[in-house]
């Protein structure tokens, strides 16, 4: 099992059902558990004017490698209503892998840690509250 952290973000219609939901549908994501759940915070959105976002953070263990956990967060984004309009658009649910294990991934279609760690405030607050031994270098 690998210790992952995984992002939630919503600022489109119920944002703290959305949240849920998606914390439920990760939870259901084969060889995959919840361990932890950050409290959700409010943020204002970064790059594009729209309504606030709800966000956390959760830790999950897999087996699943990094590829395989992108392509099951994206599927739950679909199922949840996500559409891919325009960059930054409102979204009804957004999951960003921030970390997986220790590992520093870079291909195509994901980078790990995520890029924006380090300049989003609340990843770097949400990510503390639930690990606080977390060493973000
Ligand atoms: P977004 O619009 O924020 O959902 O990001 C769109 C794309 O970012 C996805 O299609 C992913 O392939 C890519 N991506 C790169 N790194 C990551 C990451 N760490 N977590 C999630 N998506 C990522």
């Amino acid at each position: 099992m690998i210790d992952v952290f995984v992002s939630l973000g919503s600022n489109l219609g119920n944002k703290k059902k959305n949240i849920e939901k998606a914390v439920k549908k990760i939870g259901a994501i084969e060889n995959t558990k919840i361990e932890k759940i950050s409290s959700l915070v409010k943020t204002k959105p970064h790059q594009a004017p729209g309504p606030n976002y709800l966000n956390g953070v959760i830790k999950i263990a897999t087996t699943l490698s990094a590829e395989k956990l992108l392509d099951s967060l994206k599927k739950i984004e679909t199922e949840l209503g996500r559409k891919r309009s325009f960059k930054n658009a409102p979204r009804t649910i957004d999951l960003d892998i921030l970390l997986y294990g220790n590992k520093k991934i870079k291909t195509k279609n994901l980078i790990v840690p995520h890029p924006k760690l380090k300049i989003r405030d609340f990843f770097k607050k949400s990510l503390l509250e639930i690990e606080p031994n977390l060493k973000l270098v």
